[in-house]
């Protein structure tokens, strides 16, 4: 490392860290001096905290007063060019850069020096006596088969208290022993053979592999429709990018898809890679972000997040689902991990492969245009074909009350069931019934804290709030009128068309999936697993089960309700439309028998639904792109969302009111401001929400002007507001 880097003892440094200041502060370095991107701790008032030697100090502080580090924390310093991506991350969602450090440093007891830990296995002897939490702990143990875990995280993990794991150790149950802490990965070997490819897919991994040879940055779309090996492509150029020596990312959007990926690396590369997620342990995520740092490990599966861990060289990216929703992050800070994922790897050099069957109109259109490089795979792999998709026209449908499955669909179920072979009915709604309603005053059971209607879940026999979560019993009288047993559930939920399918097709076994019925990622890959093996005749889910998941024999899906994404302004409606549907669709018929998708539609001729029926995609990205154009709205224009909330509606409107009125800012670059409008859901958590809407030119400095636009306003102190650039949903 160049000397300017060094910072002798007793010189100014500024160190970021991650507390809400606006800006680094500065102290002297410490005995010994440290590097820039140095780990640090420091004092702050009375207490000690984390940061990073961002770079020489700024100055303003009055030298007599600075304060010295306290130590270097022993992790590997942060590269420059993750430093320079945390601030033009920050820069981009206007996002203050502690936040950012945040992000990038989520992993517990970073300041704990290397040593050894005790950890737990199960032991010899089997326990003298079964109780509920003993089979608890001792799953956990055996689920985990290579974790170890801390007495406290195996407690935490099993759901048991501290004595019952000191129980088992007594009896020999669980024995203690001594490992190492953040020990370096399982080494993948990318040389084992892999599949033998098809032509296409062939083509696509050479490319793909010479691009990483070439080095340098450059992103390319892979698209291809669901079940034409992707997957094993871009495991082509992970396997070139380990060849290389550098570390290889790649995210999915869900986390019930890891395990069946993890096992696909496992078979490919002979090892396990890492882990990243929510449900991952703190200690495993310690060890995770560490040997990131240090380069022991080479491939990270995980949720967006992943994007934030101090990659040693991190030489590829894949983001494969790439259109999928949950990679924009909706909380916090507010990013869209497809596009952070670019911009990381054009600073340090990584290729990135955006896969999907249905690529996001951005991705579509920065391929047409050239900016990224597309390969496409057009056919499935083998003997399986793609799904034939047909309409049922629901307008002449006469369905008794409270059915929602078509003679058509049933019937065409009735005849796989007959056959051995799976179904998938499939409707975009979790809980029972989306309505709970007062038959005596019409009354409709809604939230306390939010503009929302209470959801049935009576899988949990409560009304859930979608947005807080909050939730309470079904009541037996209406909360309006009081009348007793007047309460009814209108429209359908996953939960109520199950009961359907119960009615209708008596002998059939019947799993329903939904990310709220299976309390834990485990029970949900489980529950897949089971199905994917011929556990079930009719599967019925969410949007959960459109994603990825392997089901070899399932050969009809059944769309309950096509229309439901087509309702509502958002600009995005059509495109999530068509790529759900295109990718419900897509789990018909993977193997040899020809699958079949039905979908129930009351517009059978909304150019949407006949896009979809076409499966003219060009096409429909085209009209799609043709209209966004004309609006002048993304990719062709840029947007950004301004939500002011609090606790009381008239301040947050007459925020909203002055913003819109002091545009200066933002007519100097030529955007414009539109509203405020009370938001979509125009209460949450007992927050009152406003929205505004700024529309600016694609090449417009958007950024700079909304900063200059929103830090003219004073806030008072219970009034947030979050800048949202590229707004996904509106609500
Ligand atoms: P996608 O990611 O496009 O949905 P996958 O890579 O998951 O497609 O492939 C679908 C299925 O076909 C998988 O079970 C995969 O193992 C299998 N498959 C794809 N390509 C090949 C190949 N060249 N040889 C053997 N099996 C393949
Ligand atoms: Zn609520």
């Amino acid at each position: 490392m160049p000397q300017t880097d060094f910072f002798a003892p007793g010189a100014v440094v500024s160190v970021l860290t991650a507390q809400p200041l606006d800006r680094p502060l500065d102290y002297r370095a410490p005995e010994g001096g440290c590097m820039t991107g140095a780990f640090v701790e420091v004092p702050l008032g009375p207490r000690k905290v984390i940061g990073v030697v961002w770079g020489p100090g700024q100055g303003g502080f009055a030298p007599a007063r600075l304060r010295e580090v306290i130590r270097v924390l022993d992790v590997a310093p942060m590269r420059t060019e993750m430093q320079e991506f945390l601030q033009r991350a920050a820069d981009y969602t206007l996002t203050p850069l502690p936040a950012m450090l945040r992000l990038a440093t989520r992993a517990p007891g970073l300041a704990d020096p290397p040593a050894m830990r005790r950890v737990l296995r199960p032991g010899p002897t089997p326990p003298d006596r079964w109780t509920d939490a003993r089979r608890r702990v001792m799953a956990v143990l055996g689920d985990y088969g290579g974790l170890a875990f801390t007495p406290t995280e195996l407690a935490e993990a099993a759901g048991v208290s501290a004595g019952v794991i000191k129980g088992l150790v007594k009896q020999g149950a669980i024995v203690e022993e001594a490992a190492p802490r953040d020990a370096p990965f399982a080494r993948l070997e990318p040389d084992l053979p892999g599949k033998t490819l098809s032509a296409d897919q062939a083509a696509a991994a050479t490319h793909l592999c010479a691009g990483l040879r070439q080095g340098g940055y450059a992103t390319t779309l892979l698209r291809g429709v669901t079940g034409s090996g992707k997957t094993e492509v871009y495991l082509e150029a992970v396997a070139e990018c380990l060849r290389q020596g550098r570390q290889a990312l790649v995210l999915l959007p869900e986390i019930a898809l890891t395990a069946e990926f993890i096992t696909r690396v496992e078979q490919r590369f002979g090892a396990r890679p890492a882990e990243w997620h929510s449900g991952v342990t703190m200690t495993e995520r310690r060890r995770i972000w560490k040997m990131a740092g240090q380069g022991g490990v080479q491939l990270v599966v995980g949720a967006r997040s992943a994007l934030f861990l101090p990659f040693r060289d991190l030489g590829l990216v894949i983001v494969d689902e790439e259109h999928d929703n949950s990679y924009k992050q909706e909380d916090g800070v507010l990013y869209n991990a497809r596009d952070m994922a670019v911009l990381r790897a054009s600073i340090c050099g990584a290729r990135v492969v955006l896969a999907s069957a249905t690529p996001s109109l951005e991705s579509w259109a920065n391929a047409e245009a050239g900016k990224y490089e597309k390969l496409v795979l057009s056919d499935r792999y083998g003997a399986a074909v793609m799904p034939r998709i047909g309409v049922i026209d629901m307008r002449g449908e006469k369905l008794p009350a409270n059915r929602w499955v078509s003679a058509d669909l049933r019937a065409a179920v009735t005849e796989r069931l007959a056959r051995g072979e799976q179904a998938m009915l499939f409707i975009n709604r979790r809980g029972y019934a989306p309505v709970t309603l007062c038959r005596a005053c019409g009354h409709q059971i809604g939230c306390d804290h939010c503009d929302a209607r209470m959801v049935e879940h009576r899988f949990l026999k409560r009304l859930v709030c979608h947005q807080c979560g909050e939730s309470k019993p079904i009541p037996t009288a209406c909360p309006s009128c009081e009348a007793e047993g007047r309460l009814a559930p209108v429209g359908p939920g996953v939960e109520r068309l199950s009961e359907e399918a119960a009615a209708l097709f008596p002998e059939a076994r019947i799993a329903t999936l939904s990310s709220d019925m299976h309390g834990t990622a485990r029970a949900l890959k489980a529950e897949i697993e089971s199905i994917a093996a011929g556990g079930a005749d009719i599967v019925i889910g969410t949007q959960l089960v459109a994603k990825g998941h392997n089901f070899p024999l399932l050969t009809l899906v059944g769309v309950i309700d096509a229309d439901l994404g087509l309702q509502g302004s958002d600009l995005r409606a059509a495109e999530h439309t068509f790529q759900l549907m295109r990718q419900v669709a897509g789990r018909a018929g993977r193997v040899e028998a020809q699958g079949v998708a039905l979908l129930q539609s009351y517009q059978p001729e909304h150019p949407v639904i006949r896009a979809i029926v076409a499966g003219d995609e060009e096409g429909f990205w085209r009209a799609e792109a043709a209209e966004r154009r004309a609006a002048g709205v993304p990719p062709y224009g840029r947007m950004a969302g301004i939500i002011l909330s609090g606790p009381d509606m008239e301040q947050v409107f007459d925020l909203g009111n002055r913003l819109a009125r002091d545009d200066v800012a933002l007519r100097r670059v030529g955007a414009r401001v539109y509203g405020p409008a009370p938001a979509p859901i125009a209460r949450i958590r007992g927050r009152h929400r406003v929205r505004l809407l700024v529309k600016a030119d694609r090449a417009a400095p958007l950024q700079a002007a909304l900063a200059e636009w929103t830090g003219a306003l004073r806030l008072p102190a219970q009034v947030r507001l979050a800048v949202d650039i590229d707004p996904q949903s509106f609500y």
